[in-house]
């Protein structure tokens, strides 16, 4: 049985399946393959329907310095603002009125947004618009403050690993952030009950078709209710400006096998894939297994400094007639753009009896719970393990970690 069809049957791949299933991304007649099963797979568990989130790019001020990322500390170029809570309810309020149930609060990791802060923004988002969604993604942060955000009403987190490979991490990150700590924070969100997004970059600098296999894996692992996948796209202002894009085809090709994987999973067509080939980048997305659209609705005057890269889509468009345009878009290539939360929904083999239905998603419930706390004791008891060895650093990261390099680049920016 060739790669394919064995994802097809086993929703399952090892490392060495992926790589060797990869290594055919350019052969249409799998990627075809690929799409026309991820999209019946879609179909049976979604219908037509694509949810839409509202984007609400809230901060561009971060203490980061990810070395892909236009936003970084260290890029002096954009001009840093933060919206007052007054502002994010505002966007709020013009999302709903356009039919947004399901708000997206993204940032930089703004110390400004102590919990105390955040919380009182959530909790005012909930109560103004209980029927409404909301989704974080701010980072990092401590167990306790996702536990407290989750208490104040926070549904859904958006926290890609950005790769799961150690050392490709270390080539894309300074050595203040880890790949450890990543994992850990999409760990304790998940063991809070939010529905999780994981998910990467394609086509980042230094990343191999194994490093895309590890990812495949880790996601197959975790079962994310959400995976957020973009091509790479170099930001003039990094030291990756003068790498390649990543690809968008190869984007579609992974939106297939993430489908096909968890079956069930929210997988949005991104503003990244749409920068590159929009307007048709979305449908392509959509009729590659995708179905969700995050519009962005933060204030225009904001939108051309969270750049995250070059080229970013949606710059000038008002949510208004973007709504108008994907939703025309969406109906043509035979979809529907529904107005509800768009929760995730468990799988469930078909049964007409509701009672069965309530108990295999209970038990299923459970068994995911049980595979993550075991994989979590796993991974520390491996981290445990591991700690007893010296840590490796390449001369490069520790050259970055100086921030020499971050100088010298900034000047050439
Ligand atoms: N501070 C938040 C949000 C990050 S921005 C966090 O840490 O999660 C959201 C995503 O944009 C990132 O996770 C990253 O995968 C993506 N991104 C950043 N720079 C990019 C680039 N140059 N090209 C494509 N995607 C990028």
């Amino acid at each position: 049985m060739d790669i394919a069809d064995k994802l097809i049957q086993e929703h399952r791949l090892t490392k060495d399946e992926g790589v060797e299933l990869l290594n055919s991304w350019q052969d249409p007649a799998v990627a075809d393959k690929l799409a026309a099963e991820a999209l019946r797979v879609r179909r049976e568990v979604y219908g037509n329907d694509i949810y839409i989130r509202g984007l609400i790019e809230f901060t561009n001020i971060c203490k980061n310095n990810c070395f892909y990322c236009g936003i970084r500390k260290s890029n002096p170029e954009p001009d840093r603002y933060r919206l007052k809570k007054d502002e994010i309810l505002d966007c709020c309020a013009y999302g709903y009125k356009l039919g947004f149930r399901t708000f997206v609060l993204q940032g930089g990791e703004d110390g400004y947004f102590t919990d105390e802060r955040l919380t009182d923004i959530v909790k005012e988002i909930k109560s103004r618009y209980p029927d409404c969604a909301l989704t974080l993604s701010v980072g990092e942060r401590s167990y306790e403050s996702y536990k407290l955000l989750r208490e104040a009403g926070a549904d859904r987190y958006l926290l890609r690993e950005e790769t799961a490979n150690e050392d490709h991490y270390k080539r894309l990150h300074p050595s203040d952030l880890s790949l450890h700590t990543r994992l850990n924070c999409l760990y304790d969100l998940t063991s809070l009950d939010y529905q999780v997004g994981a998910g990467f970059m394609v086509g980042s600098p230094y990343q191999t078709m194994e490093n895309i296999a590890e990812d495949l894996v880790f996601i197959q692992d975790l079962e994310p209710e959400m995976v957020g996948i973009g091509p790479f796209i170099p930001h003039k202002d990094t030291r990756f400006a003068d790498f390649p894009a990543g690809s968008v085809e190869l984007t579609l090709f992974l939106l297939s096998v993430i489908r096909i994987l968890l079956p069930d999973v929210l997988l949005p067509a991104t503003t990244a894939v749409a920068s590159m080939i929009d307007p048709e980048g979305r449908v392509k997305a959509m009729l590659a297994g995708a179905n969700v659209l995050m519009p962005n609705i933060s204030p225009i005057e904001h939108r051309k400094e969270y750049t995250l890269y070059d080229n970013k889509e949606g710059i000038t468009s008002n949510a208004e007639s973007k709504l108008k345009e994907l939703k025309e878009s969406m109906e043509a290539a035979g979809f529907e753009i529904v107005f509800d939360r768009g929760d995730h929904k468990t799988l469930l083999k078909s049964t007409s009896d509701s009672e069965t239905d309530e108990l295999e998603k209970e038990e299923k419930k459970k068994k995911k719970k049980k595979r993550r706390r075991k994989r979590k004791n796993r991974k520390t008891n491996k981290r445990k393990r591991k700690k007893e060895k010296p840590a490796h650093q390449e001369p490069e990261e520790k050259q970055a970690a100086s921030g020499k390099k971050e100088k010298t680049e900034t000047k050439k920016g």
